[in-house]
């Protein structure tokens, strides 16, 4: 009986010691894999990515390169190619939905991973993903290696140069003004208010676009019949502009301000009737085209001369007027880039850095704008 009492007892041992093998195995698993989640999300890595990255058996590698967006974006896509990985660790990320679907599309059209990097840091998911479609084109990096080239332009890029026989970066520039199109011919349209907006032949206010933070210039200020409506921090720097100014003998004023979209039309058809088109044409903006829609600009006067470009008062705003956030907004060496024949009495608020960057390097508005502050 005993006998087969221990006999019993040392069977009934045998699928014990299995589960319990199981279960420190099951455990051990567990521990290293949440483990290695956790060291995966201290480099930067999502959950999701995470737990991808282990699935896929690439711990080890991932724990080689460190923290990598684009490789994060890849674990985490419908679109990942192992083949790819490698190619995905050296491509600057960017927040894009088909990110890893184009960078794929992209590498099976034999583009460089810097070529890509260019591509996608140059366009938006929309462009990049039309982009990706097309046959290989050479030379990519000629146009995008330009700090503000925007890959949506790249064709017009090519047609330009063809044309003009400019260097990349001259051809990046006027083509992202929109030189190769006719003025006022298929503007871009701007309806919210933006203390930074460019205003040009090429660029419409809609008669949405309304500042909204007006005042009204100080009286004592005012050269012209009936109140000046201005943006609150344009008065207050023209303020000091002419305080400065007045210390020096010199009288500040202020010809004209905000025009309303309105306003404008009425001005324009005004001097049509009075000058006719080529006038209206070269001098006058037209409805929604007017800088002065914005708020943001000024006509100067002098109180004593009427020619403001023969008064004291400009020779001081030449030399003074950055340091006040203002700049010449329409210089008569630069015609040819604004469009605008030369007016002296014309300034536009711009803040003091931007302003003194505009005078130190002897550009308009319109290039500062198309390299620094266009997305
Ligand atoms: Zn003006």
């Amino acid at each position: 009986m005993t006998r087969k009492k221990l006999k019993l007892k040392s069977s009934a041992k045998k699928p014990l010691v299995i589960v319990s093998a199981i279960i420190l195995i099951i455990v051990i698993v567990v521990f290293f894999y949440f483990n290695r989640v956790g060291e995966l999300k201290s480099l930067g890595y999502s959950e999701e990515a995470a737990k991808s990255i282990i699935f896929k058996f690439k711990y080890s590698y991932i724990m080689d390169i460190g923290e990598n967006e684009t490789l994060n974006a890849a674990f985490i896509s419908d679109d990942y190619i192992d083949d790819n990985l490698d190619k995905y660790a050296k491509i600057e990320y960017d927040n894009q939905e088909h990110l890893i679907s184009n960078i794929n599309k992209l590498l099976d059209k034999g583009y460089s991973v810097n070529e890509i990097s260019l591509i996608i840091d140059k366009g938006d998911d929309e462009s990049v993903t039309e982009f990706a479609k097309r046959d290989r084109v050479k030379n990519i990096d000629e146009f995008l290696s330009v700090d503000f080239a925007k890959l949506a332009n790249y064709d017009r890029y090519v047609a330009y140069q063809e044309l003009n026989n400019d260097d990349a970066e001259t051809t990046v520039l006027y083509v992202n003004m929109d030189f190769d199109k006719e003025d006022y011919v298929d503007p871009l349209v701007i309806d919210d208010f933006d203390d930074y907006v460019l205003v040009n032949k090429h660029r419409q206010l809609s008669g949405k676009y309304v500042p909204d933070d007006l005042v009204t210039i100080d009286e004592e200020y005012v050269k012209a019949d009936g109140e000046i409506e201005i943006e609150r921090n344009v008065a207050k720097a023209f303020y000091d502009m002419a305080d400065a100014a007045s210390k020096e003998g010199l009288e500040l004023m202020v010809s004209s301000g905000y025009r309303s979209y309105e306003d404008q039309e009425e001005i324009t058809n005004t001097y049509l009737e009075l000058y006719g088109q080529n006038y209206v044409d070269n001098y006058v903006a037209k409805p929604g085209f007017s800088e002065h829609q914005t708020a943001m600009s000024l006509d100067i006067a002098s109180k004593s001369v009427n020619t403001f470009l023969e008064s004291n008062e400009y020779v001081w705003m030449m030399d003074n007027a950055y340091k006040y956030g203002f700049i010449l907004r329409y210089p008569k060496s630069k015609e040819d880039i604004t469009g605008y024949k030369c007016e002296a009495w014309h300034y536009r608020y711009v803040g003091k850095k931007i302003a003194k960057y505009i005078k130190e390097n002897n550009i308009t508005y319109d290039e500062y704008y198309v390299m620094f502050l266009d997305d």
